[in-house]
């Protein structure tokens, strides 16, 4: 890696050298050299060797609207030359926000009216922790506070984030969670449902929501946390009986329900927001990625009208960013919904390619190696198994996934893998025939996964 004129080297010399990863072992990753990734368009990617990807997870299950949209980059070369930044504290709001804030309450559910912005899915959450209890506090119960959350939930990397969050070896990094936050079991089947019917154990892993505010006490509990699916933690997808359960619930005991929909809002499901596909009702919802399309970053909170008229109630919340709301990537995001709107790309996900991409994924149940495809709109998930029957799977967890994921790679696909879960979120746009190469390389990467064990 020093030859300098070929630029891969230098790149990767530079990025040994100065550049430290977000989820990597920059250790490993400066021995190895980073890939390089220069270009993109539709749902193809291009490597510095202009080697091509179909990105089948939508660079980090962002890129709702794939690569290369114009009309995104005008939006936000406009915006800049009009007014590249203000900034909303002190009774200010701008052009980009107030109508941004519109259209999310136009095609959020009915009772969803307002939204706090943010620059992440990270801070949506660290909103959320703060927002709750405010909530609470201006209601008279600042005893309510604790905030319970699920093991193998992911609901971002700051400090709130991450220990909202149920990533195990997040928490091990820094004496995570902080206090104030609990956890219960997820709603995982193929992984921890043992004999019980799918539907069987749906009601279970809700009623350990129930068990802890029990433990907690109900004064004590402000919110109950989750995605609608689980997209970090493997696409987990809960059985039927799940949300129902969670929602009689939280209503029995008085508890405000938190619907992350960084992942699963604009469209990811086949409909808006998750909470439509799984007929959520929840009081605030976390979204971010699919908002802008990752084009520019920005995120929020979405807050139901009963928590917008107790907080429009308690005086100043002293909490913002600077970034809050920055006016380019509202307009990006705004004109991202504009085309998702115009175009009808949520319900053509619905009518027409989520069940193809859903139909063509079952066909790799018969794989050796798989024990169960699953998914929901344009997620999907293949579990890496040894034993089909007994959903066994290789005692090195992790080893399977990471072959797999690296032999998708030399086939020029972009999966992600969970452990021994591979998963797939691709652009919402992508067409049959695209659909279609997704599968033959995922096939022939279970097949170069499993000559390789
Ligand atoms: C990605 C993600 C986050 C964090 O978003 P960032 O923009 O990475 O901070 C939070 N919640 C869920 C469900 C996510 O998938």
């Amino acid at each position: 890696m020093t030859q300098s004129s070929d630029p891969t080297a230098h790149w990767q010399q530079q990025d040994a050298d100065h550049h430290l990863h977000p989820f990597g072992d920059s250790g490993a990753i400066a021995n190895e050299g980073a890939r390089i990734i220069t270009k993109a368009s539709g749902v193809t990617v291009w490597d510095s060797n202009g080697r091509a990807y179909l990105d089948a997870f939508a660079g980090l299950w962002c890129v709702n609207l794939g690569y290369g949209r114009q009309e995104l980059v005008e939006a936000a070369r406009r915006q800049m030359s009009e007014l590249p930044y203000y900034n909303l504290f002190f009774k200010t709001a701008t052009p980009p926000v107030t109508e941004l804030s519109a259209a999310l309450a136009d095609i959020a559910p009915p009772h969803i009216n307002h939204t706090f912005f943010t620059n992440s899915g990270s801070e949506a959450n660290d909103t959320v922790f703060r927002m709750v209890r405010r909530y609470w506090d201006i209601k008279g119960q600042p005893s309510k506070k604790t905030i319970i959350g699920r093991h193998n939930g992911y609901h971002g990397s700051t400090v709130a984030g991450a220990s909202l969050g149920g990533m195990k070896p997040m928490h091990a990094q820094g004496d995570l969670p902080i206090t104030g936050v609990a956890h219960i079991r997820q709603p995982y089947w193929f992984g921890e449902g043992g004999d019980l019917s799918p539907d069987e154990f749906g009601l279970v892993a809700a009623q350990a929501l129930e068990e802890k505010i029990l433990e907690l006490g109900a004064d004590n509990v402000a919110a109950f946390i989750a995605e609608p699916i689980q997209g970090a933690g493997g696409i987990i997808i809960p059985p039927a009986t799940y949300w129902p359960e969670i929602q009689r619930i939280v209503r029995q005991y008085n508890i405000l329900l938190v619907a992350d929909e960084v992942i699963c809002g604009f469209g990811r499901t086949g409909e808006w927001f998750g909470c439509d596909t799984f007929d959520i009702e929840a009081d605030l919802m976390p979204i971010a990625k699919g908002l802008s399309s990752g084009y520019l970053p920005i995120g929020g909170v979405m807050v139901s009208d009963g928590v917008a008229e107790v907080l429009k109630s308690g005086g100043e919340f002293h909490h913002g960013f600077t970034y809050s709301g920055h006016p380019v990537s509202a307009a990006v995001a705004l004109e991202n919904l504009r085309i998702l709107r115009t175009e009808g790309i949520i319900d053509r996900v619905k009518a027409e390619t989520a069940p193809y991409m859903q139909s063509q994924l079952r066909t790799l149940a018969d794989h050796p190696l798989v024990g169960e495809v699953r998914g929901v709109g344009m997620l999907g998930a293949v579990e890496l198994v040894q034993d089909k029957a007994s959903r066994r799977r290789y005692a090195d967890e992790g080893q399977t996934g990471t072959v797999c994921r690296d032999k998708a790679l030399e086939e020029g696909l972009i999966l992600r893998a969970t452990g021994d879960t591979m998963l797939m979120s691709p652009p919402l746009v992508i067409h049959r025939a695209e659909i279609d190469e997704l599968v033959a390389k995922t096939r022939q990467a279970l097949d170069n996964t499993l000559a390789a064990l």
